[in-house]
């Protein structure tokens, strides 16, 4: 007969055997959710450190080898209605090229009986705790494929679908080639988790991809259309001059068919321009726009912007203020002749009612600047910082018919950039705009540079 203290002993025992286990339970439980976290903590971190589509597949599943698997496969259904495997890792380097051959060997039609196609029909995850010899022998197409699953591994087995914009862009296979290593429903959840993460970053990445196709589909178009362009334009140009010269020299032309003509010059070199800017843009964008630079006077290129800009106006008077002594610069003068004439045809494109254009050039310091100044329509603040996008014009432009592409700027600030100047901008909606550019002066050249000036 036991005493009634040592029965109390006894489950005062069992008590505390009962307290420990929930302890020790209620401590695993604690790290696993804290390692879950990490885990998901990391691949948040990885997810969002490349936005290359590729690169981003492969480490969604460096990411689950070993931590989560002993191997998997990433599956996308692709444009074209296929499923292709793109990416797939062993813990094993061995077995590697064995999981990697797979898919080449046992391609996946999208609307096979195969786990993966399941997935990505239904949406749903799948998930096999416990995968028998006997099912692998089911599963196999032939003695080779099952050998190879053989090979590669399969206890225990995850397969969970990457679902982005509400549809199911891929599937990733996650498998446990170890006994010890069965998957649980807690396990499929962090899969999911995972899943989730890894389905936005490729669905992200796969965006981003096909948005770089389409601009360099648009850059490719821009530069065969303008090329394309160029060639009837400067033929109709040349022909047009040529007839306007001989009529100059005494050949029978009324007066309307002269201006007929002036008129049809005037808007051929203006689609030149245009055509010439496109070009600019496409070569901007494939780094060809280079300059040829030699010491010039920045001072004498504005002038012959004002000079040939006075005699077709109208409306404007374009006046330049210079200082005394040239501004000397190592430059390329046709490419900054381009940008002080877009300014000017800016400034005055801008100041529809008429008035001064005001271009002013002068030393800075080591620098050489040309302010080109209007009385027009200025720009609304919020524009300032977008001015020199591509493509950009100010929201203020809107119903006024002033015609633009938004390119000119772009272009004046890629030539200022590789002179290593810079351009700005100051303007007020309403009252007017300044426009500035300053490029670093030639050096003075040093005494030391001629040694035998000191005799
Ligand atoms: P475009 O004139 O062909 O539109 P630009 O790149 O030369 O292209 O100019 C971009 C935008 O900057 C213009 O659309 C206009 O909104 C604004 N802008 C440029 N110069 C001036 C100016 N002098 N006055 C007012 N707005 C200007």
């Amino acid at each position: 007969m036991l005493g009634s203290s040592t029965l109390a002993n006894i489950l005062l025992v069992g008590q505390l055997k009962a307290a420990w286990r929930a302890v020790v339970q209620s401590r695993a439980e604690a790290e696993t959710s804290a390692r879950r976290l990490a885990f998901l903590a990391k691949t948040s971190t990885t997810l969002a450190s490349s936005l290359d589509y590729e690169a981003t597949i492969s480490s969604v599943a460096r990411l689950i080898v070993p931590t989560l698997a002993d191997w998997c496969t990433i599956h996308i259904l692709e444009d074209d209605g296929l499923i292709r495997r793109l990416a797939a890792t062993h813990i094993d380097p061995t077995k590697e090229k064995l999981v990697h051959d797979r898919p080449r060997r046992y391609p996946l039609a999208p609307n096979a009986q195969h786990i993966v196609s399941h997935v990505l029909r239904t949406g749903q995850p799948e998930l096999y705790p416990f995968v028998t010899d006997e099912m692998l022998v089911a599963a196999a197409r032939d003695p080779e494929h099952l050998q190879v699953m053989r090979t590669l591994g399969f206890t225990s087995y995850m397969c969970v679908p990457l679902l982005a914009r509400g549809r199911a862009i891929g599937a990733i296979t996650i498998v446990s080639a170890n006994a010890r290593r069965r998957y649980t429903q807690t396990d499929l959840t962090l899969a999911q988790e995972l899943a989730h993460h890894a389905a936005i970053a490729i669905d992200n990445a796969r965006l981003y991809r096909e948005a770089q196709d389409a601009i360099n589909m648009r850059d490719q178009f821009l530069s065969i259309a303008s090329h394309e362009l160029k060639t009837p334009l400067t033929a109709v140009l040349g022909f047009a001059e040529l007839l306007q010269a001989r009529a100059r020299d005494g050949g029978i032309m009324s007066d309307r068919e002269q201006r007929a003509l002036h008129l049809l010059i005037l808007q051929s070199q203006r689609l030149n321009d245009l055509v010439c800017s496109l070009l600019d843009i496409s070569r901007m964008r494939t780094g060809q726009l280079s300059i040829d630079r030699k010491t010039i006077d920045l001072c004498a290129v504005a002038r012959r912007v004002v000079d040939e800009t006075q005699p077709l106006l109208e409306k404007h008077t374009v006046q330049i203020i210079e200082p005394c002594t040239p501004l000397m610069i190592q430059g390329d003068e046709l490419r900054l002749h381009q940008a002080l004439q877009n300014l000017v045809q800016n400034a005055i494109k801008y100041s529809p009612a008429g008035g001064p254009v005001i271009v002013q050039a002068e030393q800075r310091g080591d620098e050489a600047c040309v302010t080109v100044i209007d009385t027009g329509i200025g720009i609304p603040a919020e524009a300032l910082t977008q001015l020199f996008h591509r493509f950009y014009r100010a929201p203020n432009v809107a119903g006024k018919n002033i015609t633009g592409m938004g390119i000119g700027l772009y272009v004046v600030k890629h030539i200022v950039n590789l002179h290593g100047g810079r351009v700005s901008v100051q303007s007020q909606e309403g009252i007017g705009s300044t426009f500035t550019i300053c490029l670093p002066c030639l050096a003075e050249p040093s005494p030391l540079d001629h040694p035998e000036g000191d005799n």
